[in-house]
């Protein structure tokens, strides 16, 4: 049976630390590298609930794709809602493990899961990672349909595609635009627009898209559509393909270990209501 920092060397040969952007904190949380790993859980938010979660399964080690930390802290009190989080996982015995961007980069990685969930066929990264001479690595994928969708189609597929969250999935483009090649970036992607519209795709799929980012991209690119999903349900396909990758690293080196993906929604909308038309809702 591995003891946690044999498990945590195999997590970083498949997501290196160092591929990681330089503001991000990735790597340990907390655990004793000398303690024995026989259960391993995945989520997308290192959260009450899902500490809970990993606690009531039995895990040795929880590994999530967001940072508990990213900005340092002089306390762990658990009087802080992510102290308490250290006090849960410490006294439960269970380690934490973040990958983060450099699971975002990886190949595959974030957006490759995304890309599956979505059944796309993923050509190419949307921002390569230079230090990758096959040019698999980087932010973001470009992927193509095996035959087009009209964009209100598409909308549905994503939304059928991707697990259930209160926001679900809305469109920005005409719903008759036929679409056939997609940049997808799983979690915030509006940073990327550019590298999206240098690429002539005919969407993007991503999360967290603000009013004037989207306006002035569709000003920008009218011919660009845009397909926005919650953060959460963008990453969590993530979750059950790093598992898989642990199960091939578990199954070669004879350790037994037991992996299991949380389907907690941690996104943290939980009631959506259409807009009301003027007759039904509004005073006049
Ligand atoms: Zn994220």
């Amino acid at each position: 049976m591995p003891v946690l920092s044999d498990v945590i060397s195999a997590l970083d040969t498949l997501w290196p630390r160092e591929r990681a952007e330089e503001w991000d904190a990735v790597g340990p949380v907390c655990g004793d590298p000398d303690a024995e790993v026989r259960r391993v859980m995945f989520a997308v938010d290192p959260v009450q609930g899902v500490v809970d979660e990993a606690v009531a399964i039995g895990a040795d080690l929880l590994v999530t794709h967001h940072p508990l930390y990213l900005r340092g802290t002089t306390t762990v009190s658990a009087d802080t809602f992510k102290g308490r989080v250290v006090h849960t996982l410490i006294r439960n015995g269970v380690a934490l493990h973040v990958a983060h961007t450099n699971a975002d980069r990886a190949d595959p990685g974030v957006s490759d899961a995304l890309a599956g969930a979505l059944d796309l066929r993923v050509t190419g990264p949307l921002v390569p990672d230079p230090t990758d001479p096959q040019g698999r690595r980087g932010l973001g994928r470009l992927c193509e349909l095996d035959r087009p969708l009209p964009l209100g189609e598409f909308t549905a597929l994503v939304a059928a595609r991707l697990p259930v969250t209160a926001q679900g999935v809305r469109s920005a483009g005409p719903p008759d635009k036929p679409i056939r090649t997609v940049a997808v970036c799983g979690g915030s992607g509006d940073g990327l627009f550019d590298r999206v519209r240098a690429a002539g795709v005919d969407a993007y799929v991503t999360a967290d898209l603000r009013h004037h980012p989207v306006s002035e991209a569709r000003e920008h690119a009218g011919d660009l559509a845009l397909v926005d999903a919650a953060h959460w349900a963008t990453e969590w396909p993530w979750c059950a393909l790093a598992a898989a990758q642990l199960d091939t690293v578990s199954e070669r080196e004879g350790w037994g270990l037991r992996t299991h993906v949380s389907h907690r929604v941690t996104d943290p909308w939980i009631t959506h209501h259409p807009s009301l038309s003027s007759s039904e809702g509004a005073p006049n």
